[in-house]
């Protein structure tokens, strides 16, 4: 029985991780989101780690190779064996095609969401956000005046800024999201792979929409939770 591998795709600070997360304790699946394994490598100081901060911090990719093989390790775990999440990943049209190569015809079964969010609110997002160091989750605060001292409500940990967060490097980020990213839109419309919901809701709002557009795509959700 071929397994299904959810992308979850859009620009940086559409909300991809924390719809991977709510998504993955809906189908109860394995969410794998590279910036969390690069960003640990990099706390790690492993080679990984010091090769990833140089592109993680300006802004730029992780080259394709690195990146691809993270995946590749990580997906045949066997906590993957029913399906998975994929947050960040592919993010190139040469990652999508290694991630079809990885399996064998058939064991795979792709279905892509894009989270659709406008620049100027993207920006807007990132200026306010914060993430846990520990669980990884993201907060959100449009207030700056509560932004010092804030802990995670999960696990208590004070939370942090993302290095790569920065007005500067965030436009960056942008930059390469619409010009090696975004043309993915097209590569996965072309398979009839592809489904788009409106990310600039609140949080709850988006995932019945995703959940909704996985049920369509896969038939019953119970044919991918477990
Ligand atoms: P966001 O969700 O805000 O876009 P991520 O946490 O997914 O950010 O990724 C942070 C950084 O990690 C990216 O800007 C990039 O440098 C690197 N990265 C993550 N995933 C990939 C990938 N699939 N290919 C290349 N680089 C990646």
């Amino acid at each position: 029985m071929s397994r299904l591998a959810l992308i979850l795709f859009g620009p940086p600070a559409a909300g991809k991780g924390t719809q991977a997360r709510m998504v993955g304790a809906a189908l109860r699946v394995p969410v794998i989101s590279t910036g969390d394994i690069l960003r640990e490598a990099v706390r790690n100081e492993t080679e990984l780690g010091k090769e990833a901060r140089r592109h993680m911090e300006s802004g730029g990719l992780v080259p394709d190779e690195l990146v691809d093989a993270i995946v590749k390790e990580r997906l045949q775990r066997t906590d993957c064996a029913q399906g998975f999440i994929l947050d960040g990943y592919p993010r190139t049209v040469h990652q999508a095609v290694f991630l079809e190569s990885a399996f064998k015809d058939g064991d795979l079964k792709i279905r892509v969401v894009g989270i659709s969010v406008a620049d100027d609110v993207l920006i807007r997002r990132i200026a306010g956000r914060k993430s846990c160091p520990k669980c990884g989750k993201v907060f959100n605060f449009g207030d700056a005046a509560r932004k010092d001292g804030a802990v995670c409500d999960e696990c208590g940990t004070a939370l942090v800024s993302r290095a790569d967060d920065s007005a500067e490097v965030m436009v960056q980020r942008l930059k390469v999201y619409h010009r090696q990213t975004r043309p993915l839109v097209d590569y996965y419309q072309g398979r009839g792979w592809y489904v788009e919901v409106d990310g600039d809701r609140p949080a709850d709002e988006v995932n019945q929409s995703i959940l909704k557009a996985v049920q369509g795509q896969v038939g019953t959700m119970s044919a991918v939770a477990r």
